[in-house]
């Protein structure tokens, strides 16, 4: 038997649009062009906080209830490598933004260690011949999330990121369309447990803690499942576990041996002298606290009321556009119809292109009109889905969308067959299948399917089924 705990570092790269201590752009660029005398380390600069900065790591505290600190600073975590000009990195150690906190993961809490801010090195990229170091990422801002050891397997540590991505894209601090966004460090120990039968002591069982072991460089929650995967099995092919710092190579699929564990001491932290203390002024803090929107778990709590299944829930959750759709939509039209229509049709188009609702031009108004014909019975759900898959078509050309009007004429579609025919088909069905209605009445409610399927055979396919089903029921009734 084996007990595994796993503890999360996670980076978060805010999207402000100027760096965490110099004016310097966020956007992609060619390498070196997004550069200061500040984010080179030139001697002599002095940093300036980005109160953007601050405000995006309030705002993350604030969603994983950490008990935010109202006067912080920032310390210097000091090495030596060509990824950080100045030779140290400004963090926060002493006290960090914010501490505590917690994240519901099904029915277990994973608690939240802290929160803090930090700038992010520069990036090395190893070529063939030579390896560039771009300082365009230098200085990034970043927000460590770091977690108590409650995860209790790699699963459970992808799960965990996901839902934390998850409720980062709610409060709209990052952009996870971005390469490297969210960056990983994983600490893992494994205890063992061995049942042994002793001659004079009977039946005891022996205890071998695992060492720490820390594996860097993980980029997103199924690296952090793979990667963990493997580590568990190397560690279990060891006589010894030591502490040490590996590397996830995620060509490779292993992680690699960098350097015995340090431990964050062996830094030598010192304030940093060039940043005043931040104080969080009530003002600030009500500012931050009263623009968080509502966050996925609470949106969770109020969909109950319209009894839709786990599953179209968590699609409706998966980005805050989908879930605003939702609300909009629920507005004018029937909650399960819009949420079929949102989950079903547009996010299954949506995920085979690997596009999110926000990277399309879909106009509410046009949603609003699909639901109408389909709540007039003048589609059917299949021509919905071809609807919905025409104008995600349209999108990704980047042409203008058609209306559904304009592509049910396209597919030169003709509407299921009016009221008054549908009645007349239904009612002979019932006059010619009077056994069934029979079978109907005693409660086989197949023999309802069976009748609907009579009249769709005589409609030759043109009338809309669940309509047919309604207009039997009543007439049975
Ligand atoms: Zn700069």
């Amino acid at each position: 038997m084996q007990e595994i705990k796993v503890g999360l570092e996670v980076h978060v790269q805010l999207n402000t649009e100027s760096k965490l201590f110099c004016s310097c752009s966020t956007k992609l660029a060619d390498a070196n062009t997004n550069v200061c005398d500040v984010c080179l380390g030139m001697p002599g600069t002095k940093p300036v906080l980005n109160e953007k900065a601050v405000e995006f790591a309030l705002k993350i505290a604030l969603a994983l209830k950490s008990k935010i600190n109202r006067s912080f600073l920032f310390s210097r975590k000091t090495y030596f490598y060509p990824d950080l000009a100045k030779n140290f990195q400004i963090t926060q150690y002493e006290v960090p933004v914010a501490q505590g906190g917690k994240l519901r993961l099904g029915e277990k809490e994973i608690r939240i260690k802290r929160v803090h801010l930090e700038e992010d090195p520069a990036r090395i990229i190893r070529k063939k011949d030579y390896t560039l170091l771009d300082y365009n990422r230098s200085g990034i801002p970043l927000v460590e999330i770091v977690t108590e050891p409650d995860l209790k397997s790699p699963s459970e540590a992808r799960v965990f990121l996901q839902d934390l991505q998850q409720l980062l894209e709610f409060i709209y601090i990052s952009d996870f369309s971005k390469e490297g966004t969210i960056r990983v460090d994983a600490n893992i120990s494994i205890t063992r447990y061995k049942k042994e039968y002793g001659y004079k002591e009977g039946m005891k069982t022996e205890k071998t803690e695992g060492a720490r072991v820390e594996v860097k460089n993980i980029s997103g929650a199924k690296e952090v499942e793979r990667a963990l995967k493997y580590e568990m099995l190397r560690q279990k092919n060891l006589e010894n576990v030591k502490a040490e710092t590996r590397l996830w190579d995620d060509k490779m699929r292993v992680t690699k041996g960098a350097r015995e564990k340090e431990t964050e001491e062996d830094y030598g932290y010192i304030f940093e002298p060039d940043l005043p203390r931040v104080e969080v002024t009530n003002e600030l803090l009500n500012k931050v606290e009263s623009n968080l929107p509502e966050l996925p778990e609470m949106k969770r709590k109020r969909y109950e009321k319209y009894k839709l299944s786990k599953e179209i829930v968590d699609t409706l959750l998966t980005e805050p556009e989908l879930s605003h759709y939702f609300e909009y939509l629920c507005e004018t039209h029937n909650p399960k119809a819009s949420a079929v229509v949102l989950t079903k049709y547009l996010k299954k188009t949506l995920n085979y292109h690997n596009l999110k609702l926000k990277d399309v031009d879909i106009d509410i108004r046009i949603l609003r009109r699909l639901l109408d014909l389909l709540q007039e019975y003048r589609i059917t759900d299949e021509m919905a889905e071809v609807i919905v898959r025409d104008m995600v078509n349209d999108a990704v050309r980047g042409e203008e969308v058609r209306s559904p009007d304009q592509i049910l004429k396209d597919h030169e579609y003709e509407e299921p067959i009016k009221e008054e025919k549908a009645n007349k088909l239904v009612n002979d069905v019932i006059r010619e299948n009077q056994r069934a209605i029979e079978d109907y009445k005693e409660g086989k409610e197949e023999a309802l399917d069976y009748l609907v399927g009579q009249v769709m055979k005589k409609a030759k396919g043109q009338a809309d089924a669940r309509k047919v089903k309604k207009m039997l029921e009543k007439e049975l009734s």
